[in-house]
């Protein structure tokens, strides 16, 4: 669309007009601008005065268009120059761009997450494109075989176990915010020993805050508890929190993950710290449930620093 002629003629500064004119025809948020500013019978001979806020405008203009664009291309990442017209003047702002958008949606569909925020930024595919298909390609193809709306999922539980630095956390952080991105549903991402901690609280003090995270923890849709077998060992713990949560998430038929730098067989042992027939029965038939329920996946390689930036 071009530039009303009438409203060309009344803008007298050259390289200004030609400013005008060419962007009207490029950029349509540019034209709902000035189409706004006809609606409001501005006076464009005065609209030299915003001379040096629209050449501003222009010089940095850039759109991050699509949220699953690799890179942000603002020079404030996350966000990008505005240009408002309001009482009659041209202003300047700054406006979350898609990326801002996206990570801040994100970020509220975590119900906890205890792993640094800053990771919060983009979603599984193009980070996997930087790994070695060969060593991820089990954990990446289960992956995308839960975010397949058509698959009816058999097991529904993940035992990742490698060495520290495998990258089991990051990859699972990544999956858990294209889970998010994807599907719009709700995640707990928490450590054992803060889980080991949150229990201790519950214990004590039930106030409406604790209850509503003990509920969220046997509803949430994924929960996401890494670090397993590196908390304190307590009876009660293990058998009426952890065992308890992981049945009722069982039953519900709920995503779970677990991460540990344990192999299956030391995190059995980890639990196993009774000699009490009963407590060791109760172990057992819970390690029956993992059997049945759980994919193992191992990752031994030492993860390439790649995908933190
Ligand atoms: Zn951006």
């Amino acid at each position: 669309m071009k530039l009303p002629e009438n409203i060309s003629n009344q803008i007298k500064n050259d390289p200004l007009s030609q400013i005008v004119k060419d962007n009207y025809e490029n950029n349509c948020e540019f034209q709902q601008l000035i189409e706004k500013m006809i609606i409001q019978k501005f006076d464009f001979n005065k609209l030299e005065k915003f001379k040096n806020i629209i050449i501003e405008y222009f010089q940095t203009y850039s759109l991050c268009q699509q949220k699953n664009e690799l890179k942000c291309k603002q020079n404030i990442e996350g966000y990008r120059l505005y240009l408002k017209f309001q009482q009659n003047r041209l202003f300047l702002f700054l406006k979350k761009c898609i990326h801002k958008k996206n990570s801040q949606s994100i970020l509220n569909n975590y119900l906890h997450c205890d792993f640094p925020k800053k990771w919060i930024k983009s979603d599984l595919k193009k980070q996997v494109a930087d790994l070695d298909q060969k060593d991820r390609g089990i954990l990446i193809n289960y992956f995308m075989s839960i975010l397949n709306p058509t698959n009816e999922l058999k097991k529904k539980w993940l035992f990742l176990n490698g060495s520290i630095g495998a990258g089991k956390t990051f990859l699972s952080v990544f999956f858990a915010n294209t889970f998010i991105s994807k599907t719009d549903k709700k995640v707990i991402f928490i450590n054992a020993n803060n889980l080991f901690t949150f229990f201790r609280k519950y214990t004590f003090d039930k106030t409406e805050l604790i209850r509503e995270f003990y509920l969220n923890l046997h509803n949430v849709n994924l929960l996401i508890i890494d670090d397993l077998g590196n908390e304190n060992r307590l009876i009660a713990f293990r058998d009426e929190f952890l065992f308890s949560l992981i049945n009722k998430r069982y039953f519900r038929g709920l995503l779970t993950f677990f991460i540990s730098n344990l192999s299956y067989s030391n995190l059995k042992s980890f639990y196993t710290f009774s000699n009490d027939k009963i407590e060791t029965t109760k172990t057992k038939s819970f390690f029956n449930l993992f059997d049945k329920n759980c994919h193992f996946i191992t990752l031994n390689n030492i993860f390439k620093n790649k995908m933190i930036k």
